[in-house]
């Protein structure tokens, strides 16, 4: 997933480059500036083998930070967590699929707008916590719960 810490300063961000710009075509900055900080896509999911639907679980990556709703270990976090997929412009087709319905990257992929809570609408990096939309302080960490139990803290509502 996309870096999701306050980014350096200056941000060079183009005036509604969300709306004028193909993925592909956005730089660095407004890349990583998509991803609203929900930290959904940093949980643990539980795929179907018939069906290939996937259902997210509250159970968390060992590295996810419950109060920060961001990654502990974001820089050596691929040496900790070899499975984090780091998303790009050329994996999104391909990721999609699991990424929930409200990520940014997936909604604009599949030619939707950002949300009106989105931080870029809004302006502001807690409305999409004050939107209900994180999963801030409503996780499990993996260490505490045995993968075969995973199925028991799976998430009913579309996230
Ligand atoms: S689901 Fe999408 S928007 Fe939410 S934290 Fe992950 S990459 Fe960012
Ligand atoms: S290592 Fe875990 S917590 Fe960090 S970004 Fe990847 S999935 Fe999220």
């Amino acid at each position: 997933m996309p870096d999701r810490r306050a980014t350096k300063a200056p941000r060079a961000l183009r005036p509604r480059f969300w709306e004028r710009y193909r993925l592909e075509e956005l730089t660095p900055e407004e890349w990583e500036a998509l991803c609203d900080g929900c930290g959904k896509c940093c949980l643990n999911k539980l795929e179907d083998a018939e069906t290939g639907e996937i259902a997210f679980t509250r159970v968390a990556c060992r590295l996810f930070d419950d109060e920060t709703c961001r990654c502990a270990q974001y820089e050596i976090r691929k040496q900790i967590v070899p499975e984090c997929v780091v998303l790009t412009p050329e994996n999104i087709a391909t990721s999609a699929h699991w990424m929930p319905a409200t990520c940014a990257y997936k909604r604009l992929y599949q030619g939707r707008p950002l949300p009106d809570w989105h931080p870029l609408i809004t302006g502001r990096a807690e409305s999409v916590h004050e939107a209900g939309q994180s999963l801030r302080g409503r996780t499990v960490p993996e260490f505490e719960v045995a993968e075969e139990e995973w199925e028991d803290h799976i998430i009913e509502e579309e996230i």
